[in-house]
């Protein structure tokens, strides 16, 4: 048996294994699992060990690892270097095995817009956030003609540092931090923090003084739960909303087909990964339920 992992720390609250396994079961890769193998964050020699291991196919990787994995890989892809972060390692059976950090977070962030026909040329964009995924996010955009993209993030530091490697790759954008004022004429916002994720639903990345523009397109990366307080929020002021679930799948597919060199089968891998949320929304809900009712 072959193994490809999922890395990180926690992850019970992953669906990648189940959207995943279905896209191996569909495309008949039996003898291949993707299991998770959660690590926690002193355990980094462990986790290269297991990427090297004979039976390992390659992996995800995910939080905590997503920027202290780099320098223990052989090789980085150009895009992994310019966010600056992994969520894909490939292993070159043609190289002895050779571990390459890719990343595949700005393909599935590219393709959730492109699907619903919304194209990032020329277009303004506020990101909250400025972590792994808003790297990610900001690089697509940049690189695909956005016009304006302006970093809104709890700890400046961390916007300096992403805005000054954007302006080095693409000049030509107009970058701002933390000008939450300009976000009335912004054309897209984006939630690349982790707040409203479970168990905090209730929370909104957005200070309650600040309104999403009516016209706005909103994408929020988080999926879990499938709809965000800041989604419902957005929905109510009449903006057009995506959910985190379309990228997840768009870059789990990316990474399926960079490890297997098939076709992703998109429709089953959102299928898979729509029907395992439901369960775990399910299980949350009835949880929470039990604990409501010993309090
Ligand atoms: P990360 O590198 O750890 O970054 C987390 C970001 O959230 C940072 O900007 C952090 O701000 C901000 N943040 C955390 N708690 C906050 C709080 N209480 N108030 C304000 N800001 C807060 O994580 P990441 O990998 O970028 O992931 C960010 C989110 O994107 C997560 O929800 C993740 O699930 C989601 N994501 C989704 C997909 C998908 O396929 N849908 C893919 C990747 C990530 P500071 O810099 O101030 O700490």
């Amino acid at each position: 048996m072959k193994y490809l992992y999922l890395l990180g720390y926690p992850l019970e609250h992953s669906i990648s294994p189940a959207m995943q396994n279905a896209a191996l079961r569909q495309r008949k890769i039996r003898a291949t699992r993707y299991v998770k193998n959660p690590l926690p964050p002193d355990k980094l020699r462990e986790m290269i060990l297991a990427l090297r291991a004979p039976h390992c196919l390659g992996a995800n990787v995910t939080v905590p690892y997503k920027q202290t994995i780099m320098p223990h890989l052989d090789e980085l892809t150009d895009l992994a270097r310019e966010i600056g972060a992994v969520n894909t390692v490939l292993k070159r059976a043609d190289a002895h095995g050779k571990l390459i950090g890719d990343n595949t977070d700005a393909y599935g962030f590219l393709q959730a817009l492109w699907v619903r026909r919304i194209r990032p040329q020329n277009v303004c964009a506020a990101i909250l956030g400025a972590g792994g995924a808003a790297a990610a996010a900001a690089y697509a955009l940049a690189e695909q003609g956005a016009r304006e993209i302006i970093l809104l993030n709890r700890t400046l530091a961390r916007s300096i540092e992403l805005a000054d490697r954007l302006n080095q790759r693409f000049p030509q954008v107009a970058l701002a931090l933390n000008d939450w004022d300009a976000l009335e004429r912004m054309h897209l916002i984006i939630n690349a923090t982790s707040v409203g994720m479970v168990p905090h639903a209730d929370e909104s990345p957005l200070p309650p003084k600040y309104l999403v523009p009516r016209r706005a397109v909103v994408f929020d990366l988080v999926y879990n739960p499938p709809v965000t307080k800041f989604s419902r929020d957005a929905l109510a002021r009449g903006a057009r909303v995506i959910g985190g679930l379309e990228m997840l799948v768009y870059q789990g597919a990316r990474a399926f087909e960079l490890w297997t060199g098939q076709r992703a089968p998109v429709e089953v891998m959102r299928e898979a990964a729509r029907k395992a949320l439901q369960e775990m929304t399910r299980a949350q809900s009835s949880s929470s339920r039990r604990r409501v009712g010993r309090g």
